[in-house]
């Protein structure tokens, strides 16, 4: 019994050294020995003996013969287990270790934003979880509203989120497979060329009457199909599924699988006409690529039944389909027939603007990816329709950006005052309170701008402490304010006054993003300016710094003149 303890001991001593540099700890191990033997919670006391010698031993060893003897004798410690718990994501229902393939399928026909954040997060860490890949799946098979700019656009922006994929393509290079299902389906009966038109087809859906398209024969049906590659109008003819007009499921009711579209496509030019619609390409793409598990958003749950069906009657591979709720914020829809026509009206300044949540807005406003992966997977994977309110990804942010934020002093409505017995001339400031930032130089001569707000506040014979520098006493009030040094001894209970000197301030134009959407009304007031002034240092700050400017809040230099509100 001891010798087999002794091995178990050894190996998770050997396994944690491994994760810690080569050296271990007696309190790491404990519990793990604990966990792994709970029967041997009661003797707790022997075997505390036994795994300090182990820690020291083991501890003795190189990080080399540590890492060999865990290979040799302890293989199955080395196996990947997935790591749920770390990332708080449930696990996946019929997921094997290795053989996951998730995919991310964006249309490139507008910005990623954040709802394609928790999509590509998920399906990331879900890939890695059970150390399987990420399929990053261009499906650009509506001409009509792709362009080339926002393929590049979601690369970027996956690429700023750090998710990364193991293979990228395009649903469009695989048209020929795409026109070869199509012909399985049209030969075996299961869809048919209908030529009736739209509003017929609406009111046929609604009224589940069947057309006489649906009765034609193979031949009428290879024929019009052949025409839909020439002489068909767009809108003329389109490829059905010949599924159930009484289906209590109205995606049922013989769905498009293809249809004609005479645009230019981004990649392929006119080199295609005929194109799937989003359920059929979707069906055979996640079983040709091998995917696994899919994912989409809920309101896309009724098309399940048509996705499995499909693959069905084409006899192909099915992955397993779920859904999660879709995310947005409060007040700020992702959308895009509601963010495009803000851009167009020039409501909003472009797809990077800070109000927005897209990407690149959310990157300008000062939000970092790390902040948007925890906010992600804090909410999980649910169904539940999730509203979170803004503040919630606000808080994660602020814990990332803090330590590594420089203090900055800001002041707005500049008033000035001046220190008539000043013995400063130049004081040194740390950026940060507690992380070595480094120090910053400010001269002083006694002469500064203080905010208006504080200002105001000020009464003759009262007591402030300018931060940083010394005690005040006010001697003299109006449009210019005067104060006498009493100390330099700090002292918590008189106000606190943030300054920039008065001999060469920094202008600069903060904005601050507000609420776009009030009760689904564009919130005119959405985006406030407001101009103030700042230390020289913020000059030297490169673009995209996070500044914490006191008193005020988190703030990302946009540029030497702007800066961007994030959040308190
Ligand atoms: P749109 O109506 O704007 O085209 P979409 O859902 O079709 O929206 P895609 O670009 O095709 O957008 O989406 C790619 C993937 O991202 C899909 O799997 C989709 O389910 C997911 N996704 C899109 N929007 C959200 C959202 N708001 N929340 C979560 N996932 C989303
Ligand atoms: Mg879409």
């Amino acid at each position: 019994m001891d010798d087999e303890l002794k091995r178990v001991i050894r190996g998770i001593a050997l396994f944690n050294a491994s994760e810690h540099e080569g050296k271990t700890r007696n309190d790491s191990i404990i519990s793990k020995v604990i966990g792994t033997k709970p029967e041997l919670r009661s003797r707790i006391k022997d075997i505390i003996p036994l795994i300090s010698q182990e820690v020291i031993d083991v501890n003795k060893l190189s990080v080399e013969s540590q890492k060999e003897e865990l290979a040799n004798k302890y293989p199955e410690l080395l196996v990947v287990k997935p790591k749920h718990e770390r990332v708080g994501l449930p696990l996946l229902e019929g997921a094997e270790q290795g053989n996951v393939i998730t995919r991310f399928p964006p249309e490139p026909n507008g910005y990623p934003h954040i709802g394609h954040a928790k999509a590509s997060i998920i399906d990331e860490e879900y890939a890695k979880m059970y150390g399987g890949k990420l399929i990053l799946r261009f499906d650009d098979t509506n001409p009509e509203k792709e362009r080339l700019e926002y393929y590049a656009a979601i690369k970027v922006g996956l690429d700023w989120l750090g998710v990364k994929y193991d293979l990228v393509k395009n649903t469009s290079d695989d048209m020929e497979i795409i026109y070869k299902k199509a012909r399985e389906i049209l030969d075996s009966g299961h869809a048919y060329v209908c030529t009736c038109n739209k509003e017929t087809i609406s009111k046929n859906r609604r009224e589940m009457l069947s057309c006489k398209c649906r009765a034609g024969d193979l031949n009428q049906n290879i024929t019009r199909w052949n025409k839909m590659f020439d002489k068909f109008k767009p809108g003329e003819a389109i490829v059905r599924f010949r599924g159930d007009m009484n289906s209590d499921n109205t995606v049922m009711r013989d769905p498009t699988l293809l249809r004609i579209i005479d645009e230019l496509h981004p990649i392929h030019k006119d080199k295609y006409r005929v194109w799937p619609n989003y359920d059929f390409a979707v069906s055979i793409e996640d079983s040709i690529d091998g995917i696994t598990h899919a994912f989409r958003t809920k309101e896309y749950e009724l098309r399940t039944e048509l996705y499995y069906k499909l693959l069905d009657v084409l006899d192909m591979r099915k992955p397993k389909m779920m859904e999660f709720s879709r995310l947005e914020f409060e007040g700020m829809p992702v959308s895009k027939r509601v963010l495009k026509p803000l851009v167009e009206e020039g409501k909003v300044s472009g797809f990077d603007d800070p109000r927005l949540p897209t990407l690149e807005g959310l990157r300008r406003r000062g939000i970092v990816p790390e902040a948007i992966r925890k906010f992600v997977i804090s909410l999980g994977f649910t169904k539940s329709d999730t509203l979170p309110p803004f503040e919630t990804l606000e808080s994660f942010n602020r814990k990332i950006i803090d330590p590594t934020s420089v203090r900055l002093f800001i002041v707005f409505e500049p008033v000035k005052l001046t220190v008539i017995n000043n013995n400063l001339t130049e004081i040194e400031i740390s950026n940060h309170p507690q992380n070595d930032m480094g120090k910053r130089k400010i001269k002083i001569d006694g002469n500064f701008f203080i905010s208006g707000n504080d200002a105001n506040t000020l009464k003759i014979g009262d007591e402030a402490r300018l931060l940083e520098l010394y005690n005040i006493k006010i001697t003299k009030i109006g449009s210019e304010i005067q104060g006498e040094i009493t100390s330099s001894n700090y002292k918590s209970d008189i106000p606190k006054i943030q300054w920039i000197p008065r001999n060469n301030p920094v202008n600069i134009e903060v904005l601050i993003p507000n609420i776009l959407f009030i009760n689904d009304q564009f919130n005119e007031n959405s985006l406030e300016a407001r101009q103030g002034i700042t230390e020289q240092y913020y000059l030297e700050l490169n673009v995209g710094a996070e500044i914490q400017f006191m008193r005020f809040g988190y703030c990302r230099k946009d540029s030497a003149n702007q800066a961007i509100y994030t959040h308190k």
